[in-house]
């Protein structure tokens, strides 16, 4: 270390020349100088990048920010690793000042950043700076080269920063091999050529950062690869699903061509089949089933539907699919009035004249029997050609009443309506009221006969009231139940397969609306005598006029209460019947008010009354009156005070038997409901959300 120039002196080393002591690095190389000096570059200890530690401290106005790869820039990652001497931190250490100046000087002209490191190793601790290279004379008072070098490398941060050693005395091929043997990076002989420091600088650093560089691309392109993998597979896994799906809409369409050819397919057949018999216009049996099939299949209006059901049961549809499609494609749900199922009327050419006949047996038919009666009643007034009203429309309409009827109900079930119907068209037509009346009131008068207690939940509004109902609570307590057949008639009739009102000009209609709620509600018994009393006021005191609507209306309101009482004026049979269902229906409900602590009234409570009582004093008190104010009105009707004076007369004979205790009347059809049902069943009782599917009475 005497050595005062500022180049150093090299040695010339023959015997090191070329000297490759580790051939398996990048800078295996061995430099030769001008002047045939030789320096060893030894890099078997070739430091390994250290992101942590030796990262290049980044200056703004680093090189690195504008040299990314193309890497970098798709995945904005910055390399820190670009080699340039104005990043390279040198801790330089001699104990000889004026060769440490030097040194420094020299570097410093090459733009390195040149620390003083009298104290390398306080330097090296006190970490305020990350140093990228140590350069230390060997001979040294208070540390020597190789034992800094060695404590450097067995230190856990300092062992990534490599070191150079200097020696301008122990020059001899065993220093430079025990500076491998420590793990130092060079060993150097002064003078040290100024150039060559820096070209020897240079290669050690720029290797070692071209190296962490390279670890970052290849850590980069790892994870790139693994973002590339992850991205393939879920690529591969969409194409799977998108394979999957094609695969599916493939079947589905398959099926679906299927499934529309298939009634087509089927019609061709069987005509093909047929031509192909040579004598196929002989048999004229087979000719005509055949043919019969083809007009069935050509005329349904369904004709797709059994394709469409082998469609839906395709277990390769899922749920949703398949809600889905019944739900847009199909005709059969229940929102539409479309099941063409209309009862046919039973072969009775007398029909017509029959249902006009007071004595009209009902109990001899069946509800489906009784439905095609109804249209009849309408064709007998023509009311289907003056309201232009299409048949399947009418029969639609009266399968949508009928299914609105309760069957559960003893008593308020669609035969009662359809007797109440079949009451006021024999007073209309065997009694001549018709006369008195207009087309429009008839139609009004038939429709609110049929719908006039739809949905009747067999309790009556006593009943509504006193439960607080939900339909007591929509209709204040006032006619609950007639408000409520009546709102159903129009919900009916506002469903445009079952408006048989379309035909109806505004007047007509408006009227017509009046006029069914005025008659609906008439019903109430509520308002009995009422109505009797003006009726009774307005016979004695002036001829009903055909001209005034209010009259009319007073007339239909004064038949649909007649039609409403009528089964006491029936023939006997009949009203016996129509009695026993009656107070069925009446005792049943004076069980649930005794079980729900509800006044009980005492013409429906078993236990105070008969069936035979209940009627007499029906007709006593209720009818008699009615149907006396109905004789005066309407002449030929005055038979049927004398039929129910016959009955009342019946009835009298049942009550005096019963005081003797020779009438049993404990036949009873309603079971008593028990206190565990009881609330269950008055929710069912006062349930009013009601379906408008029209349904086949079976
Ligand atoms: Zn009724």
């Amino acid at each position: 270390m005497n050595n005062k120039n500022e180049y150093i002196n090299y040695e010339n080393n023959s015997k090191d020349k070329k000297q490759v002591l580790n051939s398996n690095t990048v800078l295996a190389n061995i430099e030769t100088i001008s002047n045939n000096t030789t320096t060893i570059i030894m890099n078997g200890n070739n430091k390994a990048p250290n992101a942590n530690n030796s990262t290049p401290t980044p200056t703004s106005t680093s090189s690195s920010s504008t040299s990314s790869s193309p890497l970098s820039t798709s995945s904005n990652i910055e390399f820190q690793f670009e080699y340039s001497p104005s990043r390279v931190h040198i801790l330089v250490a001699d104990d000889d000042v004026i060769q440490r100046k030097i040194l420094e000087n020299v570097l410093k002209k090459f733009h390195y950043n040149v620390h003083n490191g009298e104290e390398a190793w306080e330097c090296l601790e006190k970490g305020q700076v990350k140093y990228d290279l140590v350069l230390t004379d060997v001979m040294m008072p208070e540390i020597n080269g190789f034992d800094l070098c060695t404590k450097i490398n067995l230190h856990p941060v300092f062992n990534k920063i490599p070191v150079i050693l200097m020696s301008g005395t122990a020059v001899d091929y065993k220093c430079a091999n025990d500076t491998i043997k420590i793990g130092g990076q060079d060993f150097l002989t002064k003078p040290i050529a100024k150039e060559l420091l820096k070209k020897k600088i240079d290669t050690l650093l720029g290797s070692i950062w071209q190296k962490k560089k390279e670890m970052e691309y290849k850590s980069v392109l790892a994870q790139e690869r693994e973002k590339g993998s992850l991205l393939a597979k879920q690529m591969k896994l969409k194409e799977h699903e998108i394979e999957e799906l094609t695969r599916k809409i493939t079947e589905i369409s398959s099926i679906s061509k299927e499934a529309m050819e298939t009634p087509l397919v089927s019609v061709s057949r069987n005509i093909e089949e047929l031509l192909q018999q040579s004598d196929w216009y002989k048999n004229e049996d087979e000719l005509k089933s055949k043919l019969t099939q083809v007009l069935k299949e050509l005329g349904s209006s369904n004709i797709y539907r059994p394709s469409f059901d082998k469609l839906i049961k395709n277990d390769s549809i899922d749920q949703a699919t398949k809600s889905f499609l019944v739900t847009e494609f199909s005709n059969s749900t229940n929102r539409r009035y479309s099941i063409p199922t209309f009862p046919q009327a039973p072969p009775n050419k007398d029909a017509k004249e029959f249902i006009k006949a007071w004595d009209f047996d009902i109990f001899k038919y069946s509800e489906d029997d009784l439905m095609p009666f109804l249209v009849d009643m309408f064709e007998n007034f023509q009311l289907l050609t003056i309201f232009k009203i299409p048949i399947e429309k009418l029969q639609r309409f009266i399968m949508a009443v009928h299914s609105l009827y309760r069957k559960s109900n003893r008593y308020h079930n669609f035969i009662h309506a359809f007797d109440v119907t079949q009451t006021c068209y024999s007073f209309l037509t065997s009694f001549n009221a018709a006369q008195y009346l207009t087309h429009l009131d008839i139609l009004s008068l038939l429709i609110s006969c049929m719908c006039h207690d739809l949905n009747h939940p067999g309790f009556n509004n006593a009943f509504q009231v006193n439960s607080q109902s939900e339909l007591s609570m929509t209709y204040n307590d006032v006619s609950v139940l007639e408000n409520h057949h009546a709102m159903l008639t129009f919900k009916i009739l506002k469903n445009s397969e079952c408006n048989i009102l379309e035909g109806l000009n505004e007047d007509q209609y408006k009227e017509l609306r009046r006029s069914v709620v005025q008659l609906i509600l008439a019903t109430d018994m509520a308002n009995h005598f009422e109505h009797i009393s003006k009726f009774q006021h307005h016979l004695n005191s002036s001829e009903f006029d055909r001209n005034k609507k209010e009259d009319r209306q007073q007339i239909l309101n004064f038949l649909i209460k007649c039609g409403d009482i009528s089964n006491v004026a029936r023939p006997w049979e009949l009203n016996f019947e129509w009695s026993i269902r009656v107070s069925d229906e009446f005792f049943q409900q004076s069980q649930y008010e005794k079980v729900c602590g509800f006044p009980v009234a005492p013409f429906m409570n078993k236990t105070q009354t008969t069936r035979a009582r209940i009627a007499a004093d029906f007709i006593d008190f209720v009818a008699l009156q009615l149907y006396q104010a109905l004789a005066q009105f309407l002449v030929e009707s005055k038979i049927l005070l004398d039929i129910m004076s016959k009955n009342r007369q019946n009835w009298q004979a049942i009550i005096e038997l019963q005081k003797e205790g020779k009438y049993k009347d404990d036949l009873y059809f309603i079971k008593e409901p028990t206190l565990m049902v009881q609330n269950q069943k008055l929710a069912k009782i006062n349930e009013c959300d009601v379906p408008l599917t029209p349904q086949t009475s079976k």
